[in-house]
Parts: structure tokens; sequence; C-alpha cells
């Protein structure tokens, strides 16, 4: 199980400690004088259980427990939370032998007695440090369309595969449907369109930011800028998905501009074809999707099946598209991307490969 969300609290300890003094002890130091939860229990075996059932910020446990060593559960510990910081207190001498293998494994070692202040001095840096490892570690995607379905059709495939290795996908999109914006083809229903994004952010595990902004918001750029920089806010993504300037739509360019403005500190950018993509469009970057267009034609088909206008929606268009672009790599179907700008540090992402097809 995963370690504690940092939400403002202090965070929860779990103490293993058969020593019913120095569990008493460590209660009042950690939980009365440092504020944090602490919970007790002497027996390992129940430590391990809620190791991996619930979310901690530290174990803190006695090098000499019933039934079970010290570095016993350590190693239990690692392999059930990775992230999970532990801190071990012994009564042994410095010099023995399972003292000098926990010193290599614990994160901190504390000889008895231990001093209060030094006690909460090393959980206040452990748990901080616990914290932001997992803050480091964290990825977040955010795909930004002007209308519903345009994020699905361009990137559904990919936002699933984030999904897949545990990513965190939000869905912003500025618009409630065409109508409203291409002054073209009439209102095509509120409501439809803005069901179809709930429906197929249900179907991609995504959040959804459903914006409501009107022509004259993409006129001046700035309105849409400020609405993508408070999602941005929101999410904090490390990457950044949107329409491409090779655009025959205007409101879909717009998008992409007001992206690139809000997103400046986004280290990795990416843009994704719509049907209405010129041929200026070059993407370099390819990601398989065999295991997820099941899924995308799904998430597409939320809007489809409303009887939208079609022009930014056309699920046969969307699976050729995807067969086409599989042809430098080895799936069978796949999206494509320009790369605005990539982050070195952007291991983690779902597995792409760079040939462009048309260099
Ligand atoms: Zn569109």
């Amino acid at each position: 199980m995963t370690s504690a969300e940092h939400d403002g609290r202090p965070g929860r300890i779990l103490l293993v400690e058969d020593d019913a003094v120095a569990a008493h002890f460590a209660m009042h130091v950690l939980g009365r004088q440092g504020g944090f939860e602490v919970v007790h229990t002497p027996d390992p075996a129940v430590a391990l259980q809620r190791v991996s059932s619930e979310a901690w910020d530290l174990v803190l446990t006695d090098a000499e427990l019933p039934g079970m060593t010290g570095l016993e559960l350590l190693e239990a510990v690692r392999r059930l939370s990775p992230g999970l910081p532990i801190a071990v207190i012994t009564a042994h001498e410095p010099g023995e032998t399972t003292v000098q293998a926990l010193r290599k494994r614990a994160d901190e070692f504390l000889q008895k007695p231990v001093r209060p202040d030094r006690l909460l001095a090393a959980a206040v840096s452990l748990v901080a440090k616990g914290r932001a490892a997992r803050l480091a570690a964290r990825q977040a995607v955010l795909a930004i369309g002007t209308h519903p379905g345009d994020v699905e059709t361009g990137t559904a495939g990919t936002l699933l595969a984030h999904r897949g290795i545990g990513h965190k996908v939000s869905i912003l999109t500025l618009t409630r449907g065409h109508g409203t914006t291409s002054g073209a083809s009439g209102g095509s229903g509120q409501g439809g369109r803005a069901g179809g994004s709930e429906m197929a952010a249900l179907a991609l595990g995504a959040t959804l930011f459903l914006e409501d902004l009107q022509d004259t918001s993409f006129e001046d750029g700035g309105t849409a800028a400020s609405v993508i920089r408070r999602v941005i806010e929101t999410v904090r993504p490390t990457a950044i998905y949107t329409h491409s300037l090779h655009d025959a739509r205007l409101d879909h360019r717009s998008t992409h501009r007001a992206a690139m403005l809000a997103a400046r500190e986004i280290g990795s950018v990416y843009c994704f074809q719509s049907p209405s993509a010129t041929a200026e469009f070059r993407p370099t970057r390819f990601v398989t999707i065999d295991e997820q267009v099941e899924r995308k034609l799904l998430a597409v088909k939320a809007f489809a099946s409303r009887g939208q206008a079609r022009d930014c929606l056309e699920q046969d268009l969307v699976e050729s598209t995807a067969r086409q672009w599989s042809r430098p790599g080895g799936g069978r179907y796949a999206e494509a991307f320009e790369v605005i700008r990539e982050n070195a540090a952007a291991a983690g992402q779902p597995a792409g490969y760079g040939r462009s097809l048309t260099a």
C-alpha cells in the first residue's frame, strides 16, 4: 500500500514495540508532543498487515520483537511499501552483527535510551523525506482540448497508457460543443457533449475539467490561458498534451497558443492530431496503443452516439489514423505527437518511439 498523502496533517506513524514502557514513551513523545497520529502494536505480524492495508508516513520499530526479527520485519515492509521510511530502535550494542545489518537497511537507527528531542527530530525528518520522495516520483498528465471529444480523439490511447503505469490523468475541455465556438453548423446540444465528456473521462479513468468558454474568450486568448493556468495549479502536471498549431481550425490553434502561454513551466509538452490537422502536422513521437485502442474507441463513441456534429470526431477515421501511425513502429495502432519540448527526466512516460514519417 502507498504511504499517506500530504494534506497538512503531521503524519501517521506505525509503532512496533513489544516493551510497554518503551511504547508508552514513544507514543507520548511523537503523539502528545509531536502531534503525529501514532498507532501502536507489539505484534510484527499485525504491523505487516496494517502496512499492506493502510497509508503510513513512517514505521518505527524495535529491533527485537517476538516471532520476527527487526531485520525480517524491515525487509517485509520494504517489499510491501518500498518508499515508506523505517526507523529502528535497539538496545543492542553497536558492534553486534544484527545491529550492523539493520543499520545498513534502515533509514534511521536509534540507540536506546533515546532522548525525546532526538526521537522527535528523527521522525519529523523522515516523514518529510518520505513525502518529498513520493512527490518527486509522482507523475500527472493534463490533456487540453477545445471541444468535447478533441482530447479523446487525439490522445485517449496514450492517456490510458499513462494510467496503466500509475500516472494521474486529467482532461480539460474548454467549451461545451462546436456550435459555441465555430460559429457554424448550429449548437450541438450542451447537455449531449457534456455528458459525453463525463462518460469518456470515466472510461479513461481521468479527472474531467469541463469549462464553458465562448468565442470571445478565444479571440483575446487571455481568458483561455487563465483557465488553463488555474487547472494547471490544481493538477500540477508533469506533462501536457494539447492541440497542434498545424490545424485548420482557428479555435484549435487558439487553444494551442493559450496552452503554450499557460504551460511555460511544464517540462514536457506534446501536440496531438485532430482530424482537422493540416499537412504541416509533423509528429516525431509515436506511442503504440494496441492494448488501449478498444477503450479509446469506446471513449470516442461516448460523443458519436449522441448524434453530434462530426467535424472533430469520426470513429472510423480515428481507427484508421491509429493504424496509419503504427507504420514506423511495431504495433498495430499508434498515436502521433509533435514534441514542443520533452523533459530529459521524462522517464516513466509510456514507451514512445521517435522516428518521423515525414523526415
Ligand atoms: Zn475540436
